[in-house]
């Protein structure tokens, strides 16, 4: 089982909240609803969404304040967000992109050119999440068939593993703490010794590198792990 892009729509009116989560899942995504700005600025400290969709129209906070803290910090800045605004907001369209907002789509929108733009913002952001395939020289994970090959060999990893190295893949130079690969793949409400983490990443070296004499994986004393260095 691949890990899904996660979206966060931050929507205070249900019915348009509950067609984007539908469609959205629909296509492919993991979505967290939220319905005001308090709560979307607390869910983007607990975990990273790869987009964000936010209303302009919000109680207490406003949407155009949340797009300032997002964008104005450096924690959350390179986060993408598309902002759903209503044609009469046209100031607040204009505040918004200088705010730092990626894109706008106004209401009432087509669904099918909001699944486009939020497709064509993930890929300017971040290609290799939407790709179908992650590679890295010889090695090969096809996210919706779930396999892993080297070269014409077929790997067999267990679903904590194919995720592991999917999240590893998708920025191959990243370094990430365990704290960070625990969220990604087990999320933050379910309690897992860091630990944990550790023996995952030793089968999947053993299975990945067995064999091939390569060295993929590398632990970055006091940080955590990347799948290649940056030499
Ligand atoms: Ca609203």
């Amino acid at each position: 089982m691949a890990i899904k892009p996660l979206v966060y729509v931050v929507e205070d009116e249900e019915a348009i909240s509950f067609l984007l989560s539908y469609n959205l899942e629909k296509a492919g995504f993991q979505v967290v609803t939220l319905q005001n700005g308090e709560e979307a600025l607390l869910h983007i400290a607990e975990k990273t969404p790869d987009i964000i969709l936010l209303d302009w129209m919000l109680p207490k906070l406003s949407g155009i304040e949340l797009c300032r803290r997002i964008k104005g910090s450096d924690k959350t800045k390179s986060i993408p967000l598309i902002m759903l605004t209503a044609r009469s907001e046209e100031q607040d369209k204009i505040l918004g992109l200088n705010l730092g907002a990626d894109d706008y789509i106004v209401k009432p929108f087509s669904i099918n050119e909001l699944l486009a733009r939020v497709k064509a913002l993930l890929r300017r952001a971040n290609p290799p999440l939407l790709a179908e395939q992650l590679s890295y020289e010889k090695l090969v994970l096809h996210k919706h068939e779930n396999w892993v090959k080297h070269g014409d060999i077929q790997l067999h990893l267990g679903p904590i593993e194919f995720k592991l190295l999917q999240f590893l893949l998708t920025k191959p130079k990243n370094v990430y703490s365990r704290e960070q690969i625990l969220n990604a793949i087990w999320g933050h409400d379910v309690f897992i010794d860091e630990r944990t983490i550790d023996v995952h990443i030793g089968r999947l070296r053993k299975i990945i590198n067995k064999d091939f004499k390569t060295h993929y994986i590398r632990t970055v004393r006091g940080r955590g792990y990347s799948f290649v260095g940056d030499e």
